[in-house]
């Protein structure tokens, strides 16, 4: 099969043939329609993630079709088309059988753990836990019967639903608890943060978003984002005064979509008393909180680390109900010999782009 390879961390990947995979046993392998090009490959590319053994093919946001099962597998079948969260559970732990697979101690991850989607095939553990059917065309009698399905779900749409919507959206509602008529902040109006700020519109909450980048806030604009604040070459003091004047009743939650000290203190400050912050920003560094004043005003901040399968349907009604459009967010559609530049253009920090995805098949 033809996939982006890199050999050392920083250095160029490059499109070359290597062998195909084979399904474990409760595994399988996807023939990869579409794949997203997400912040944390090139987190995983810069060497930030130490499960990732060299040589090494990144990718984690796909659909696609199975192209092949394992002999253990007994809910899937060659042919179906399907994408999964970018934390794969066991399925058998204590906090897999919790109904917190997102946290499995035994869990894989593509792209990660071992080898991902910038690739024709990409294998998957324990599909029976994992693996979440994307629906392609129903007929109007099936679909009588059944929850609304889309009747085609651009492929896109549903590689961004394995990672940058699952993380924001558990954050969102089964983290922090957004409710509709609530105030949120978004900082940070990359995939995630854009993703998190369409959910918000979405749950009916009025959703103010800061950012540096005019184009970036054009795009949360248009997606429905009431506020949105150019925070270049303004302090903290200054970018706080300008949320308060845009939320004169006070944030109930916010949300880091990048991963930076100051941004994290910015969306914490930020908070009304009692507020939530959904952290979903990595960090190549642990960065200082400001405990003083999560304590003084008791906040609480959470962690959001994917969503697991058994939680998907959910999200899956949203997008069905065509509240929630991810296609929306996709700026580019890119070929797998387009992936290696692209990917090193995100890890040197371009944010000109938006949201891109890699059409493989
Ligand atoms: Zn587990
Ligand atoms: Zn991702």
């Amino acid at each position: 099969m033809r996939a982006v390879v890199y050999d050392q961390f920083t250095a160029e990947p490059e499109v070359r043939d290597v062998a195909d995979p084979v399904p474990s046993d409760a595994g399988v392998v996807v023939r990869v329609e579409t794949t997203g090009l997400c912040r944390s490959d090139a987190h995983g590319w810069l060497g930030h993630d130490d499960g990732i053994a060299l040589p090494h093919v990144p990718g984690h946001e796909l659909v696609g079709r199975i192209h092949a099962v394992g002999p253990a597998v007994q809910r899937f079948r060659v042919g179906d088309r399907v994408t999964v969260p970018f934390v794969c559970a066991c399925g058998r732990c204590a906090q897999c059988l919790a109904g917190n697979g997102q946290v499995c101690p035994n869990q894989t991850q593509p792209g990660f753990t071992h080898w991902g989607s910038y690739a024709e095939l990409v294998a998957l553990h324990d599909a029976d836990v994992n693996l979440i059917p994307v629906p392609e065309s129903l007929d109007a009698g099936a679909a009588a019967l059944l929850i609304p399905v889309p009747e085609s779900l651009d492929a896109g749409a549903a590689a961004l639903l394995g990672c940058r919507f699952a993380t924001a959206f558990r954050g969102l509602v089964h983290r922090a608890g957004l409710r509709s008529g609530e105030r949120l902040l978004v900082v940070g109006c990359g995939g995630v943060g854009l993703s998190a700020a369409m959910i918000g519109v979405a749950l009916g909450a009025e959703v103010i978003a800061v950012d540096i980048d005019a184009s970036a806030l054009a795009r949360a604009a248009s997606i429905g984002v009431t506020h949105t604040i150019d925070s270049s070459g303004l302090d903290e003091a200054a970018v706080l005064t300008r949320i308060a004047e845009a939320a004169p009743a006070g944030v109930q939650v916010s949300v880091e979509a990048l991963g930076r000290e100051s941004t994290m203190r910015l969306s914490l400050l930020a908070l009304a008393p009692m507020g939530r912050q959904v952290q979903i920003g990595l960090f190549s560094s642990e960065p200082t909180l400001p405990l003083p004043r999560i304590i003084s005003q008791e906040l609480s901040l959470h962690g959001s680390h994917g969503m697991p399968a058994s939680d998907y349907s959910e999200l899956l009604d949203l997008v069905a109900s065509g509240a929630l459009r991810p296609q929306d967010l996709i700026e580019h559609r890119i070929g797998l010999d387009e992936a290696p530049a692209a990917l090193v253009a995100l890890a040197s920090g371009d944010r000109s782009t938006g949201v891109t995805v890699i059409d493989v098949a």
